[in-house]
Formats: C-alpha cells, structure tokens, sequence
C-alpha cells in the first residue's frame, strides 16, 4: 500500500487480477450480466441494512426507504448503480473489493482451461460478482459510506481493473453505495434507456426492491451535470413525490407470487440471481405450506455442481427470510449438509423478526421448516426419479449422488427415502455409465437370492475383475459396484432395504449353493460340478497353511466364492472391510490392523501341486505367495514386495526345472 495526500493505493490479490483477466475475455459474448451482479449486490445490502435495522434502527438515518437506482450519463459515458443498503467502511471496502475471500478459489482459478467458451461456463458457476462491472468498463469507482456512520466517513474507491486500486476517504450524504462505471468505448448500449429497462426486466424483475430509472430527459429536467460526484439525493417522503424516478421492475418477492403469475423465464431468472449460476437449474419447487407453521419455500437444483460443492465450510446455499426479511444464507439449521446444492429462498411467517442467527439453532419452528422443506426437496429428486426420460435423473445423480449418500449417514429420519434415489453400477451394466435402484436391483435378484450383494472397490475395473467376483459371475448373480469413497461409510449405515440385507462379497461365509438358474456355457458348468467332488481333499492343505502363516490371518479355509483364482481374503461378518480400514490409515488414522480369513480354491491345480510338496519350506513359499496374491488382486500393498518377488521367482524356477 502507497499513500499520497490521503489516497492509498493497494494491489488486486492474485486470484482477482486472474479472475479480472480471465472475465473481461471470457465473459464478453455474456456482458450485460453485470448488470444483473451490480443489482443483486444492491439488493443484497439493502436486505442486510433491513436486518441489522431490526435490533438498531437508526441505521436507517431517519429514512427507511431502500430503492435501487439506475441513472446514465452520455456525456461522461458513466453508468451508476446507487443503492441505500448497508454500506462499506474502509476495511469492508478492502476485504471485499480487493480479494476473492470464498475458499476454494485459488483451486477453481486453476482449473480454468484458458479456453473461452468453456472458461465462460465454468466462470459463470463461480459467480463473478462485482468485477463483472471490468467486462463493460474501463474504469469503476465506487462511493459507500456504510449505515450508521458520519458523512465524513465515506470511502470513494477506484480502479481501471489493471491490478491495482485507490481508496481515499470522503464525504457522502446518503448512506449507501453508489457503483459508477466509466464505460468503455464501444459500451454505448448501456447509456441507452431503453436497452438498460430491457435487461432490468429480463433479469432483476423478481428483485424485491423497486428498481428506479429516471424518466427520459424530453420529459423531465434533471441536472446530472455533477456525475459521479454525488448520487441524486432523494426527495423526501414516501410515495408519488418522486415524479422524476419510475419503478421498472415489479419489485415484489418473487416467491411471494402465485405460481400462476410466474412464468419460467421468471423462475428461472430469480435462480440465477439467487445462485449466480449462469445456466437454468434443473429443476424447481414452489409450495406455500400452511400447517403448525406458515412459510413459503422455492427451492432449485442446479444442474451443475457450484464450484465448492465439496469445501464444507462454505455459506452459500438457501436463503432465510422472515416476512420477506432477509435474515441468513446457507444455514444448517435450514438444509442439511448433504443438500448443500440446493438454491432458493425459504419463508417464514411464524419465525420472530429479530431472530438472531444464535437462536435459530434451538427453534422448535425452524426445526419444523427445516424438516418441510427436507421433504420437499426429496420428493423434487423423487419427482425427477420418475421422469420418463431416463438420462435426466442419471445425469443428475452423477452431478450429485455423492453428496446425495451423505444422508444415508446423516439424515436418518429420512434413511428410507434417500435410500429409494440412491443408484449404483452394477456387475451387470447393460447400458454404459446407466446406474440402477436398489428396487431395481431387488427385481431382478435370482430366485432363491436372499441378499444384495455388494463389493467396494478403487474403481470399477478393479471391482469388475476383483476375484471374490468369480462365483457371482459363473452364477449369473449381479453385484453392485461400490467405487465411492463415501460408500464405505454408506454401508455401514445401510443395512438393508426392503428387507433384504445388504451383504459384502468380501465378508462372511458365502453360501450360494441355493441359488439355482445359472447362466452358464456347459463347459463352465462341468467345471463347477468338478468343484464339490474335490473340495474336501484340500484339507491337508488347509491345515499346513494354517501351520506356515500363523498370525498373519484369522483362519485358513475351503472357498465357495473362486472359480479361477487360487486364494481371496476376506473378511468375518462385523470385522471392518479392508478397504475402510485402508481409506482410514490413509487419512492418518490409527486403526488396529484386522486380521483377515484366507480362502482358497479347493478346485485350483495350484492346490494338488501344494498338496504333493514336501518340502516345508518350499511349501511356506506358497502359502505366503497365496496370501500375497489375494492381497494384491484386491488392490492392496504387500507388506514386503521383494519378498514376494522373490519367493515367486524361487517357485518358479523349481517349477521349471522338474
Ligand atoms: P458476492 O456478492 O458473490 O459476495 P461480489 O464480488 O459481488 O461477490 O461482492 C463482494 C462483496 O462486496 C459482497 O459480498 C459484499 O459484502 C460487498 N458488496 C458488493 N457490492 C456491495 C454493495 N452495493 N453494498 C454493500 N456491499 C457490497
């Protein structure tokens, strides 16, 4: 920071000369969207001095009116946004107008390709904000003085968007902020009245606050001679003494309408205010509910994920009003964590005004809404599920699912239902990237299938080829794939689903001899009659491994889940699996290792060839390459890799040589 007689100069943050950058170029082909930023910030500050106005108010400075005015200057080619909100003092003006304070930035910054048509998709997800003001001007000065505080006290900053700005301390009458843009050249369209009452009404006609332009010149004398130095000071009084201002936006609250009144351009309009999303949501639902309590929600999903879906910490998400007084966003106490995708407003009539954000927690009727509109928002998703058109909810689980699972976890009064929107690829994935129901799933069991099978893996091609596969698919059986990392928590909370008991491949004693109807070629199948003459001669076997691995496993025993592969393990029914405990010591937890059951294929001719070695030490060779084997083709890390390597070399140079 520099100072010269009273004006400091301070340099952009990285992220924002980036994001200054990246927009000007980008985001050209979108460039009145500006105006829909500059005005939902104005709207937003009004909303937050109404607020703060409730518990002090002479914040209002002995006028509560809250318009939002548009005025335009040919001559100095200046475009200014005055609103009477909350204001900025000088640090707020740094913090805000300075850096990029969202976590998650610097992260989406960067994966940015430097591709302009796709960059502007991605930029439009991030919510640009003020410095969308830069696509259309060459230089931007703002005056705001923050409500409450002396005249003297208001702060005029400025910048040409080039990485640097000047702050200076000023004198402002109004409370409020005024944001002037010096348009560029080639910028004409925006001191046209009549284009800029287009672009109001297309996109801030939903904004509650009355949006005021003046009326034409030929019909009115107003001096604007002073420009950007002071905002037009405002008559005095309420209602029609303001001849030379008109509203141009219907300026009452969107949700507050009846669902008749709106039209989708109108619902979708409002979406991008509240969201800053660029694209039109997925989906939305409008319900006004009169039970214990009143309120009114309009709620959306996003058909893309906002750019920190997955930064816990961030406060976007539903908008609290009460009385159409905004009082919070992206509480908690509103939508649980695992629908932190979702937009919209919710409100109430029954909440007290001056709510604190403290006391919201331990409200019995916030509790009340909250579960409503939880309600509301699954039977939206369960809406979608039942589209005819298939790829939409696909599409939507793919965009969401993940976060959708949390809820399994966290939202048990409602396990059943988020259990029903869940979907999974399966063993048995006709139509690729196609993922089905547990309902789904249970239709097609085989008769006599008791259970769902399910098996954790890295990723599907693993779990696809993953030997505890190999009986499931010599019996035609389908088998979900479970390649989230949340899946693993999934389970644990998911038991079961419409009776039928969710169950791990991997665990447990497998007995599959009950299910019939299997879908196999005659030559496999002669393969697994072979299975039961021999799977009792292994038990020689069985004990010597025991003997040679010891405490590296639970136990040894005869397996009924390998077709082709000599050995798995697995583990006991209520052990942890072992890919949680991996995922765990990878997070850097302490987790006692869980010793796992080996198992092996009484019909692999590995066994005869174990069966006829006398040599114990050669024999302790095998066992631990069996061992290591199955560790390895669940995608796990061997204990002593050169070990292995050498052990194996040694059996195979025996082998050879006989
Ligand atoms: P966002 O609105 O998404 O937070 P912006 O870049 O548009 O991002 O604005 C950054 C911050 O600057 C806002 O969160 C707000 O605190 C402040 N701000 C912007 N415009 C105004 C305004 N007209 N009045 C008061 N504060 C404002």
């Amino acid at each position: 920071m520099t100072t010269t007689t009273g004006q400091e100069t301070h340099a952009f943050q990285t992220e924002v000369r980036q994001l200054l950058d990246l927009m000007i170029h980008s985001l050209y082909s979108n460039k009145e969207i500006f105006l829909r930023e500059l005005i939902s910030n104005a709207s937003d500050a009004s909303d937050k001095l109404r607020f703060a106005a409730l518990s002090d108010d002479g914040l209002y400075e002995g006028d509560s009116s809250l318009e939002i005015r548009l005025s335009f200057d040919k001559e100095s080619r200046t475009l200014t946004i005055s609103d009477a909100g909350i204001g900025m003092d000088h640090d707020e003006v740094i913090a805000n107008l300075g850096t990029i304070a969202r976590s998650g930035t610097k992260e989406f910054l960067s994966s940015l390709s430097g591709d302009q048509a796709s960059d502007a998709q991605m930029i439009g997800q991030f919510g640009v904000g003020f410095y969308s003001a830069f696509i259309v001007a060459d230089r931007v000065t703002v005056l705001t003085r923050r409500a409450g505080t002396e005249e003297s006290a208001a702060i005029r900053w400025s910048s040409k968007g080039d990485g640097e700005f000047t702050i200076e301390t000023v004198s402002k009458a109004q409370r409020g902020t005024d944001v002037i843009l010096h348009l560029r050249e080639d910028q004409d369209e925006f001191i046209d009245g009549w284009r800029l009452k287009s672009i109001i009404r297309k996109f801030s006609d939903h904004v509650a606050w009355p949006i005021m332009m003046p009326i034409p010149p030929e019909e009115t004398i107003p001096d604007e001679e002073e420009g950007e130095k002071e905002a037009e000071s405002k008559a005095d009084g309420e209602g029609e003494q303001k001849p030379e201002w008109e509203k141009i936006n219907q300026a009452s609250a969107l949700w507050t309408r009846s669902k008749s009144e709106i039209s989708d351009e109108e619902y979708t309009e409002f979406y991008k205010h509240v969201s800053h999303d660029f694209d039109e949501p997925l989906s939305h639902i409008h319900a006004r509910l009169e039970g214990n309590y009143e309120y009114t929600l309009l709620l959306y999903i996003p058909k893309r994920p906002p750019f920190n879906l997955w930064d816990r910490e961030q406060k976007d998400g539903v908008r609290l009003y009460v009385r159409r007084v905004f009082i919070t966003e992206g509480s908690e106490d509103l939508m649980p964590r695992y629908l932190r995708f979702i937009r919209g407003v919710v409100d109430s009539s029954d909440l007290p005004l001056n709510v604190s954000r403290e006391i919201l927690q331990q409200n019995r009727v916030m509790s009340a809404i909250r579960k409503g509109a939880v309600s509301k928002v699954l039977g939206l998703m369960e809406t979608l599920a039942k589209d005819e058109d298939e790829s939409k909810y696909n599409d939507f689980w793919k965009t969401f699912g993940m976060v959708i699972k949390e809820g399994i976890i966290e939202d048990a009064a409602n396990k059943d239902r988020i259990a029903k929107l869940l979907r999974f690829s399966t063993t048995h994935d006709d139509v690729a990237e196609q993922r089905i129901s547990l309902q789904a799933y249970i239709e097609r069991m085989k008769e006599g299938q008791e259970a769902i099978y399910y098996v954790n893996a890295e990723n599907s091609a693993a779990a696809s080829s993953s030997p505890h596969l190999e009986i499931f698919r010599r019996k035609g059986i389908e088998v979900l794939l479970l390649t989230d990392r949340v899946d693993e928590w999934l389970v644990t909370h998911l038991n079961e689903f419409d009776g039928k008991p969710l169950q791990s491949v991997t665990k447990g004693d497998l007995d599959l001899s009950k299910l019939g109807g299997e879908e196999v070629s005659d030559d496999e199948e002669k393969a697994s009659e072979s299975e039961e003459k021999e799977a009792s001669s292994i038990d020689g076997v069985i004990e010597r491994v025991k003997g040679t691995l010891g405490d590296r496993i639970k136990d040894v025993r005869s397996s009924a889940r390998l077709t082709d592969s000599p050995s798995c393990l697995v583990s006991d029914d209520h052990d942890m699996s072992a890919s949680l405990e991996r995922i765990l010591k990878e997070a850097g937890q302490d987790v006692p290792a869980t010793k796992r059951i080996l198992e092996l294929n009484p019909d692999h001719p590995l066994m005869q060839v174990m069966e006829k070695e006398s040599d114990e030490a050669r024999f302790g060779d095998w066992a631990n390459v069996l061992f290591d084997q199955a560790l390895l083709g669940e995608g796990g890390q061997l204990e002593d890799p050169a070990g292995y390597v050498k052990r194996l070399n040694g059996l195979l140079l025996a082998l050879s040589s006989k």
